[in-house]
Formats: C-alpha cells, structure tokens, sequence
C-alpha cells in the first residue's frame, strides 16, 4: 500500500505539473496578442499600461484633446493610447482601450484630429505553431484534465471531492469556525446590526431565552444590493457568538444532475445539526428561491426540487434549535412565498446603500490600517461618493493604496484618493450621471410625503427620510405609527392618501405636469385601494354605512344570511367608482395645496436632502418649522380638513 501510495504520488505530482504547464500554455496562448503588445508598446513608451477605460471614455479624452498618441491592435479591436495633460497629472498615462465592432468612424476622428496613430497587425506565427497552438495542446490540455480529475481526491487527500464526483459526496460547502469579521468591522448599516445583536446573544445564551418561551427565528432574509454587507453582518453573527459558520451560494446548489441540489441541502442541514448551535450562510438565494413554475417553458425540476429540499430541512428543525439560516439575496420580490412563510424565512432585514454619515463610517473602517495622509478628508470622500456600495468604498481605498505604493509615496494621499474615486465611478458611470438628475426628483418626491405627512394634524409623525436607495424602493419616507392603531378615523384616512399624494403632488407643482414620473405608482395603488376601503368597507362615503365590499364589478354576487345572493347594479358600482375618484380629486386637490404652500421652503430642504441623503424626523420637522408652523399632533380629535 506504502509502495503504491509512493508511485501515485509521483505520478500525480507529474500530473499535476503537465496541467499546469498546459494552462499556463494555453492561457498565454489566449492571451498571445495582447500580452505582446502590451509589452512592446510599455516598451516604446518607456512606460507600463497603468489602466483601462470604456470607449465612451475614450472619446471624451479625444474631444477634451488629452489623447496624444494611439496604437491600434487586433484589426483596431484594442488600442493602447497615451494621454497627458495637466489635469491627468504630471506623468502621461498608458491605457488600454477596447474598441467596439463598428467604431469605424473612429480612424477618420483620429485623422482629424490629427492624432499620431498607427495600426499594428496580429502577429502571423508559421503553421507549424499554428497547429500545437490550436490542436494539438488543447487536445493534450482535456486528456490531462480528465486524468487529474479521476486522480483529484488522491491529489487532495480526499478532503475536497473532484467535481467528478458530485454526486457521490454532495456536501460542498464552507465551514469555518473564525470567520474574522467582528460587528466593529461593519458601519453603515446600524438598523440590520441591531437587529443582529439580540441573535447573537440568544446563540450565545439560548437557555436564557428557551426558559422564557421566546423564539428566535430560524430563518433571516438580508435583502439589499450586492456589496452593502450581508455576508459581512452573517459572518460577523457567527463569530461574535462564536459558534460555526456554513456558508454556501445558492448557485451552487443548482446542477445540471437533478437531485444533486436537494442532496447537497440535507448534507448541509445534517452537518448543522450536529454542529449546532451555528448559522448556515446561503448567498443569492433566489438562485434556488425563485417562485416555483415561474420558469419559461414548464420548469426546472432541479430547482424546484433543491427548494422544496430546503422548505423540508426548515421544517423540520424546531425553532430555538440553535440552527439559524441566514438568506441573502438583491430581489426578495422574486421569491417563492413559501420561503417567507412563518417558521422559514419569517424575518426579513433590508440593507441598503449606506447614506453620507454611514458611507463616512464605512471608510473610517476600511482606514484604519491604510496610512493615510492628513490631506484625505473622509468626510469630503464620503460627499463625493453618493451610490457607492461598502465594497466600492472598500474597493476605493484599495485603489488608493495601489496607486500610492506605484508612485512610491510611504502613505496615500489626497491625489491618489482622488484618482482611486475618479477610476470607480468611471468603471461604474452610466447609472451616475442619469442618477444625479433622479436624485433631484426622488428628493423632491419624498420630500412631498414628508411635507403633506407633517403639516396634517391626523397624520403620523414623521421619523426619516432618505433618499439612499432600500430594496426595490429608490427613496422612502418613514412614519411612526400611532401606538393604537385599532380605530382609525375618516381623517387619518384621507390624511394617509392626501400624504401618498404628496410626492407626486411634489413632482408636479415642482417640475410641472408634463414631467412626472412612474416613481409614484405604488402610492397611487396604495391610494386607490385606500379611498375603495373608505366606500365599500368602512361606509364613510355620500353612500352610506352599507358593506359593499365584494361589489367591485357588476358580475360579482354577494351571499347574504338567508343563502341568497345580491346582484348589485351597475349603478351601484358607478357610483362606487364616482365616490371613490372624488374622495382622490379631493385629497390630491389638497395634496398640491399643501406643496404649494409650501413651495418656499422645499429647495431649501432637498437641498440639504441631496446633500446628507437622510433626515430623521426632528432635524426635517426643524427645517420645515422655520417657515411653517406645525400642528401639535398630540392634541385628540381635531382635523385641519373635513
Ligand atoms: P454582500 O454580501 O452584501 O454582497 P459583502 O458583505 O460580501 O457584500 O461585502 C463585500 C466587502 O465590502 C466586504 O468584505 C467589506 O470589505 C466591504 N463592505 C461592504 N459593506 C460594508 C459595510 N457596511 N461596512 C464595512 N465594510 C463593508
Ligand atoms: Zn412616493
């Protein structure tokens, strides 16, 4: 056994070598174009390609006239241009460029503007390379893989299954005992953190909560855009409570072999158990969470199987077991409901871009082991970066550190910081600049609920607005809610619809008629179902205390206590709709009265908005009294409309 062990070993070490020569063959092969020239051209230029840009990018460096010379590769599919000018700093700048099919003008702009350009052919190897390049290597590369595979779990030890083997061993996950991640190492997301803290502290106690009957839930669904965090705050939970952390992509799960997910999900759940307590980590949930028979033509067994899997496992383990799964996922609109039924994935926590102050928060953290030097303001990099995700800001500083270490400098400064911010926000322009005029509108649009929602007497108080995008929503205006919200009155009614009107009601006495936008369609069904309730449900209308709730169209019959049915007439459902369609006249005639008033006050505020991105309730109610007196909505029974 010793022996044969001995000649596997050499064997796979040869084996191993071989396919790594041949990638490495077959890579530089892939690359052979740009590779050289690359190399040639840093060569001429005594320089090296210190980064890349769009083609959009480059033909704004063209217009400005930073573009001084460009070398045309691959049939002019790559060029490598040098560009200078002052605002570039002090050294010329090497970069590459792909230039898209069809770009043909772009010779003839190059003419014009009497650029030093010159077009380089793809290096003709002779046939006899050709031939080992194209045939014979690849060839040897796919002989080889197939022998490494068949001889990986030798190569490994066993400890990681060949993916030749996924189906006999389908456990494919990560378990790690110290993820290090602390809650300290998390900012800008303070609401998603509290919530985290009290989960932490029943995996770190859970008698004291079983003994009082409190439950934790077993499942937690991070719903937010990528890179805000959520892997972060799930590893950080694992590790402030100190107990195992499984981590798995929900891509993961889904093969092409059916039965192989649903396989994988009980191995997972099984190892969790016996490793309780602990949190299992499932990233991009929706790849295997998506709502079942909602795929284009009939199905995905395989999916549909792996998720019915994972209902069963989360059935199946009692609550306060000590198991907690935690989903992440950017679409939760997209998810089956079974997943969010009670007892699975019962809470939800929405993370959401971080606003100014915790984009400042962000950065301390990801500063604190860079040398910055005492030019960087986080503050103002926190003011230049609206959009950015955690990992885009951690990304920044990443830059930053590169770019400081390339100019040989010992600590980053404001100059690198700037150039960092300036490479990110070009690699994800497109959305910035068609942002920054949204912005406008979703500020002044939540500032129309806010506005409406404070000067009503019979309306909530206003606890936060924000502009900083959750979820699907791309701004939100937040109410405390009464504490009893058992009675509520015809004015607090008509209240909640003139304040859902407000925003829009903002875009139009702002922007004018011809520019409102869809940002307001929720509101507006929010609206309708409101002011149909008032009529039909809650007998508040000109019709009169009568039930009408099923008496939505004319075919709908309404069974009564003596088993027969109403028909109601179509008059009755015109007059439905005419009492509903007055009551949201009246309430958005008084919508835009209210802005209007208003009106003086309103840039003031969005501006101060776009600028913080959030305002909790005290520092909008402060803005808005300066010109506005407020109602004291502790007073009972009193309404400022009737
Ligand atoms: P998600 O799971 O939401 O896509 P991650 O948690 O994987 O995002 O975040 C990626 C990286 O970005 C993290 O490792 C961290 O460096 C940085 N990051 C993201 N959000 C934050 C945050 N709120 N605080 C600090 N760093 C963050
Ligand atoms: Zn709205």
């Amino acid at each position: 056994m010793t022996n044969n062990n001995n000649n596997n070993f050499f064997r796979n070490i040869l084996i191993t070598l071989a396919v790594l020569i041949t990638l490495i063959l077959s890579f530089n092969e892939l690359n052979l174009i740009n590779f050289n020239t690359i190399k040639q051209t840093a060569q001429t230029n005594q320089n090296i390609v210190n980064s890349r840009m769009t083609y959009g990018r480059f033909l704004e460096y063209l217009d400005l006239g930073w573009v001084k010379q460009v070398d045309l590769y691959n049939n002019s599919r790559n060029a490598i241009i040098k560009a200078s000018s002052p605002e570039l700093g002090n050294r010329p700048q090497i970069i590459k460029v792909e230039i898209p099919v069809g770009a043909s003008q772009l010779i003839q702009k190059l003419k014009e503007s009497n650029i030093d350009f010159d077009a380089h052919a793809v290096e003709q190897t002779n046939l006899f390379v050709n031939l080992i390049n194209n045939l014979i290597l690849p060839t040897i590369f796919v002989v080889l893989l197939i022998t490494f595979l068949q001889n990986y779990d030798e190569l490994t030890g066993g400890s990681i299954s060949s993916p030749l083997n996924i189906i006999k061993s389908p456990a494919k996950f990560k378990r790690k005992p110290n993820t290090g991640v602390y809650f300290d190492d998390i900012a800008g997301i303070d609401e998603a953190k509290a919530d985290f803290e009290e989960i932490v502290s029943f995996l770190k106690e859970p008698d004291r909560y079983t003994l009082v009957g409190a439950k934790i839930p077993k499942g937690i669904l991070l719903v937010g855009p990528p890179g805000t965090g959520k892997t972060l705050l799930a590893k950080a939970i694992a590790n402030e409570a100190d107990v195992p952390f499984f981590s798995i992509s929900g891509s993961e799960f889904v093969e092409m072999f059916i039965g192989v997910g649903a396989a994988r999900v009980r191995n997972l759940f099984n190892k969790a158990a016996e490793n309780s307590p602990c949190i299992i980590f499932i990233d991009e949930i929706d790849a295997i969470g998506r709502e079942r028979g909602a795929g284009v033509g009939g199905g995905n067994d395989e999916r549909e199987q792996t998720l019915n899997q994972l209902l069963t496992e989360m059935d199946g383990f009692k609550e306060n077991k000590g198991v907690i799964v935690v989903g992440a996922t950017n679409r939760a609109d997209i998810l089956d409901r079974a997943l969010l039924r009670p007892g699975r994935f019962s809470r939800q926590i929405t993370v959401g871009l971080p606003d100014r102050l915790g984009r400042i928060n962000i950065l301390k953290v990801h500063a604190r082991n860079k040398p910055l030097a005492d030019d960087v303001s986080l503050v103002q990099l926190a003011n230049r970066t609206p959009g950015f995700s955690g990992a885009d800001l951690a990304n920044l500083l990443n830059e930053a550190g590169i770019l400081s270490a390339r100019y040989n400098k010992s600590s980053i400064t404001k100059n690198e910081v700037i150039e960092a911010a300036d490479r990110i926000i070009g690699g994800i322009a497109g959305t910035t600049v068609e942002d920054n005029k949204n912005k406008k509108v979703i500020a002044y649009h939540e500032v129309g609920h806010a506005i409406t929602g404070s000067v009503l007497i019979s309306h909530d108080e206003i606890e936060k607005v924000t502009i900083a995008p959750r979820g699907n929503a791309k701004g939100l205006t937040w109410f405390t809610p009464d504490e009893d919200q058992s009675l509520v009155s015809r004015s607090t009614l008509l209240a909640q619809i003139i304040t859902a009107l407000g925003g829009r009601a903002a875009e139009q006495v702002i922007f004018g008629y011809t520019e409102i936008t869809t940002g307001a369609s929720n509101d507006i069904q929010r609206v309708t179902s409101l002011a149909r309730q008032i009529v039909t449900r809650f007998g508040m209308s000109k019709i009169g205390p009568i039930a009408l709730e099923d008496a939505t169209s004319g075919e709908v019959f309404l069974g009564g206590n003596t088993g027969q049915s109403t028909e109601y007439s179509k008059e009755l459902v015109n007059r439905i709709d005419a009492e509903v369609s007055e009551i949201i006249t009246y309430c958005e005639g008084k919508a835009l009265q209210i802005i209007s008033d208003n009106r003086v006050i309103i840039d003031l505020i969005v501006e101060k908005l776009l600028d913080v991105e959030t305002l909790d309730g005290n520092e909008f109610r402060q803005l808005l009294s300066q010109y506005t007196i407020l109602p004291d909505k502790k007073m009972p029974y009193v309404s400022n409309f009737n």
